[in-house]
């Protein structure tokens, strides 16, 4: 991935929600059990980011080992984990991230026991649109056959881009214009409005326990918080049809549509919502 966008996901954590005293907890017990503290941090306050190489082991990943060890998933629990080039990541090593995404913890079975360790984290996942990295560039020229592009998508398995809540194509954008001072809103401001919406969002569930945000509403909460008016319900129906989105597709935009209306501060979910919502599904046509 080019330098400006890894630029860009490196900010990730600092637009997130200020850990909470209990997260801050739970990230410093498994990085105590590593031996991975530094000297003089008693406590981890800050989330963490994770970006493992292509080259990791599944074990690497999810944790193993004889005495089983947290890996990186749970390294970067209550944080980001980020994988660059994915289709080089080895297919068994994507596919067993599917429960920790699912579940938000990962079980390490051993023949004796079985261990469980947290690892929920926001997972970003970067590939280029072929394995040069040009396809669609006005500036540079695509070498690769169709035949190569294929084999390169299709090393990321539908299973999991399906379980990735936002779809998004990043042009590249020069260093210079990234880091220049006119360019758009402070990562300051925003994680203001992230830390709004967070707040709205522990008040809709202060009654759950261990429930804090949007992302883990049951299908029986969607119904109850993601009420749509009748053109926002025709948008999406249309928008199943054109796309032939999955019922997990169907959840997750309604989900990312409550977020988005909460961050804009809007209780009831609006037709702009549920559009924007949409537009973050665009790899579910061409699984
Ligand atoms: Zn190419």
């Amino acid at each position: 991935m080019k330098a400006s966008s890894l630029h860009l996901i490196r900010m990730v954590p600092t637009i997130l929600p200020d850990l909470t005293f209990e997260e801050a907890l739970e990230t410093t017990k498994i990085y105590s059990v590593m031996g991975l503290l530094k000297n003089g941090t008693p406590l981890i306050s800050s989330r963490p980011f994770r970006a493992p190489h292509h080259t990791i082991s599944d074990a690497g990943l999810i944790g193993g080992g004889q005495i089983p060890k947290p890996g990186e998933v749970s390294l970067a629990h209550n944080g980001v984990l980020f994988l660059d080039e994915s289709p080089e990541f080895k297919k068994n090593v994507l596919e067993v991230l599917r429960q920790p995404v699912e579940d938000g913890t990962v079980t390490i079975s051993r023949a004796a026991s079985s261990l469980n360790f947290p690892a929920r984290f926001i997972l970003v996942i970067a590939f280029n649109p072929c394995p040069c990295g040009y396809l669609g560039d006005l500036k540079h020229n695509c070498k690769c056959t169709p035949t190569q592009v294929q084999r390169y998508e299709s090393r990321l398995s539908g299973p999991l881009l399906d379980r990735i809540d936002m779809h998004l194509e990043v042009p590249s954008v020069p260093y210079k214009d990234m880091s220049s001072a006119d360019s758009g809103e402070s990562s300051a401001l925003i994680k203001e409005r992230v830390q709004q919406a967070r707040s709205i969002q522990k008040k809709r569930f202060e009654q759950r326990k261990n429930y804090y945000s949007n992302g883990q509403m049951t299908p029986k909460d969607i119904k109850k918080f993601c009420i749509l008016d009748t053109p926002s319900e025709k948008l999406l129906e249309k928008a199943v049809d054109r796309l032939g989105l999955s019922a997990r597709s169907y959840h997750r935009i309604l989900k990312i549509s409550r977020t988005i209306a909460d961050l804009d501060q809007s209780e009831n979910l609006q037709t702009k919502h549920i559009a924007e919502a949409v537009q973050y599904r665009r790899l579910d046509c061409c699984k």
